[in-house]
């Protein structure tokens, strides 16, 4: 007599389709003796299995425990239903016509299988750049619509060789349902072009790019979401002939480093550096640099810190082999404008940047730039959240109706929000110019189609002449809500830490539209997901010329010194370089100038006036390397005072700056002016907080905007509040610049649905 029969019916949500769910589930099946089958849902995977009441238990321990490496599992529910005494464990096919509204797995780097095969002699896809599994590649970028199935990516027009057809047929396969799996026999492509588009006779397109690199030359080459500008790392000369193409003067540029043991010597790396950058995301990681690092100035000049990453697709790894230790891999295309990805786009584009284009015939349907990340406080903390992540939702403690919510101007990404699922998209970048714009709006339809959702509410930033808000507005068959810009800041970091009552926001940003029309950026704001007072914020001061004012931090100091001292300019080393009268009458006259609460324009005020950058490359780049040359914090901070009129409680900017001319005039150095700095706003935050418990209650308190990329700053401030007694939550899962700004907005669109 065989022991009683067990069955069970499983149900699997989360990403658990397209990341080998199904094979691992079957073949956990064959281990424990089970019947029963496995089928993708519209919510995810349903398993039946049919055994012993003590290999039904094991089984689901393991489901949980060694489920593949890119799947998340959200939610397992069991029940047991009438044995039906099947014989047998089978995958279910998809039943074509359910709506499959489940999640998209990101793109992912090669995993160490394939690894292991594209350099294996013996392998049939030897040093083939396309070779990838049911665990890893491309994702995302190459998918059009779902369900997530070839006919639907731009595999489509490859069809497979029977060779590689059996592996995706046979469920114990790796390559079982690896819907881009390919071969040089039946799959893309590599080929070398001219600066024309011309293609280039090369028996091997791989080792020719090799050898034009040592050479000099500058290389577009095509990778998982778009194409890199690369260059040798160790050729000074060629690094700075592509900042001169590109038109990318200081920006540090990313570098590509053969591996974690060359990594090594060119950056100290903490522990979860080091993970980071092998996981299967494989973002680019801003590590501090060694000494002795072999790596052209150029690089990253006026910055002590790289951005690295190790190579992630087959291609990048067979070019390294070539003997390189690094490479320049920077995003193709002129500064501020998206990534290029397709073939024709990018000879146009590029033709006037690149010598040689290496590129393949796999399309590219959504550009997904490298994602950036940093370790901060103890954690990584996202940049710029982007390929490896995205479409991977932020799970947030509420459901309700679709939202779409546009983000900003700069750093731009969209938010759909779908039941407790938050789809950030991309990074999308600066919607200043055409290309930007249409990639937003291609975006737009992308999630919507693949997530199949029609968002009932559009949320935008009440900044008149952002693109993205003036896009919402043209939106006339959804209705629209436009929210303050650093509300969506503070509801941002509520989001990602699952908070739902009031807090303390302190919101430390550049530039942001106010309710009352001027530009904040220096916020105290006390509140939730449906409504915000302006506790306090930075004394205002005027922005001589607006942007041009950003562009160049030298005329914002003249106009914070002028109100400073009544009207006159001390007398300070770096006015001697600027023609500064047409500034002291634009500012005395108010003429073309903007009010600001801005805490990023103070930096640049403090940075400037005490002999840091005068004009910027790129953006905070005054405050970025005012930060790198200050000192520690164990130093006397300058005076704070807050002030209160008409109700409204002030962060005095005059004292401080009265105080920074003192000491440049005493002869301090700019390291310790800096040092001194940075700690004053470490104290006047503490203080405005506590004033803020006292008058709401509130303990816990959230960090926003993009002056907390600061790590001084933010890794200052952060035990101070602790040990005063205050929960201090931060971003981790989305950027706390404005790429996480359409979290927030999305969150607020939802809240003000249910109202
Ligand atoms: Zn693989
Ligand atoms: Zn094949
Ligand atoms: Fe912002």
């Amino acid at each position: 007599m065989t022991k009683t029969v067990k069955r069970e019916k499983i149900s699997v949500n989360g990403i658990v389709q397209g990341v080998g769910f199904r094979p691992f589930i079957h073949n956990l099946a064959k281990k424990y003796h089970l019947a029963g089958f496995v089928a993708n849902t519209s919510t995810g995977v349903e398993i039946e299995i049919e055994g012993s009441k003590g290999s039904l238990n094991q089984f689901i321990k393991e489901v949980k425990i060694n489920a593949p490496p890119l799947s998340v599992i959200t939610d397992i529910q069991s029940e047991f239903i009438k044995p039906l005494l099947d014989d047998d464990f089978i995958i279910k096919p998809s039943d074509a016509r359910v709506s499959v509204a489940t999640l998209i797995s990101p793109d992912v780097a090669i995993c160490e299988d394939c690894y292991r095969e594209l350099f294996d002699p013996q392998d049939r896809r030897y040093l083939y750049p396309f070779i990838n599994c049911t665990n890893c590649g491309p994702r995302y970028t190459i998918i059009e619509n779902i369900p997530y199935d070839r006919p639907y990516t731009s595999m489509k027009s490859f069809v497979m060789c029977p060779d590689c057809q059996a592996e995706y047929d046979d469920p114990s396969n790796r390559r079982f349902h690896a819907q881009p799996n390919a071969c040089p026999v039946c799959g893309p492509q590599v080929s070398l072009h001219d600066a024309t588009g011309q293609k280039l006779d090369s028996s091997d397109p791989v080792s020719k790019t090799a050898d034009l690199l040592k050479s000099g030359k500058i290389l577009a080459i095509k990778g998982l979401g778009g194409f890199h500008l690369a260059v040798d790392t160790a050729n000074e000369e060629a690094v700075m002939e592509l900042r001169k193409r590109k038109g990318r003067e200081e920006k540090p540029l990313a570098i590509m480093v053969k591996d974690m043991k060359i990594a090594k010597t060119i950056c100290n790396l903490m522990k979860d550096e080091e993970q980071i950058l092998a996981s299967f995301q494989h973002p680019i990681v801003l590590a501090y640099k060694k000494r002795d690092h072999g790596i052209a100035h150029s690089v990253a000049p006026g910055n002590d810190r790289f951005g690295i990453m190790l190579p992630y697709t087959p291609l990048h790894h067979i070019l390294m082999s070539f003997d390189f230790h690094a490479l320049v891999m920077t995003s193709a295309n002129y500064s501020e404008e998206p990534i290029c990805i397709e073939n024709e786009e990018v000879f146009e584009r590029l033709g006037n940047i690149a010598d040689y284009f290496l590129t393949h015939n796999r399309d590219i349907y959504l550009r997904s730039d490298d994602s950036v990340v940093i370790h901060l406080n103890r954690e990584m903390r996202q940049i710029r959240r982007s390929r490896g992540y995205v479409p991977k939702p932020v799970f947030v403690s509420s459901k309700g109706a679709p939202i779409l919510a546009v983000g900003g101007e700069l750093k731009n990404t969209i938010c759909l929000l779908k039941d407790d699922k938050a789809f950030l998209s991309q990074h999308i970048g600066d919607l200043e110019n055409l290309e930007a714009y249409n990639f937003f709006k291609m975006t737009v339809n992308h999630l919507e189609r693949i997530f199949e959702t029609k968002p009932e509410l559009i949320v935008y930033d009440l900044h008149p002449s952002y693109l993205s808000t003036q896009w919402a507005k043209e939106q006339t068959d959804v209705p629209t809500f436009g929210v303050q810009h650093h509300h969506a800041h503070l509801t941002a970091c509520m989001a990602e830490n699952k908070l739902e009552n009031p807090v303390i926001g302190l919101i430390m940003d550049g530039t942001g539209y106010g309710t009352d029309g001027t530009i904040w950026g220096g916020e105290v704001l006390v509140g939730d997901f449906s409504e915000f007072t302006r506790y306090a914020y930075f004394e205002p001061m005027l922005l001589p010329g607006g942007d041009a004012a950003i562009k160049a931090p030298w005329r914002t100091a003249v106009s914070y010194l002028l109100k400073s001292f009544d009207g006159e300019l001390p007398d300070l080393p770096f006015l001697e370089q600027h023609n500064v009268e047409p500034i002291v009458e634009m500012v005395t006259k108010q003429f073309n100038c903007q009010s600001t609460t801005s805490c990023g324009r103070l930096f640049d005020a403090v940075a400037a006036m005490s002999g840091g950058k005068q004009e910027i490359h790129y953006e905070a780049q005054a405050a970025i390397e005012f930060m790198q040359v200050a000192s520690q914090l164990d130093i006397n901070p300058f005076d704070v005072e807050i002030s209160t009129s008409n109700e409204n409680i002030i962060m005095c900017v005059v004292p401080i700056i009265r105080s920074v001319v003192k000491s440049i005039l005493d002869g301090e150095s700019i390291s310790k002016i800096g040092g001194r700095f940075h700690k004053t706003l470490i104290d006047l935050f503490t203080k405005i907080v506590k004033e803020a418990y006292q008058t709401t209650g509130i303990r816990d308190v959230v960090l926003s905007g993009g002056v907390f990329q600061n790590h001084l700053l933010f890794e200052g401030i952060i035990p101070v509040l602790l040990s005063e007694g205050f929960n201090v939550y931060t971003h981790s899962q989305v950027p706390t610049n404005d790429g996480g700004l359409s979290l927030g907005q999305a969150m607020l669109g939802r809240h003000y649905l249910q109202k």
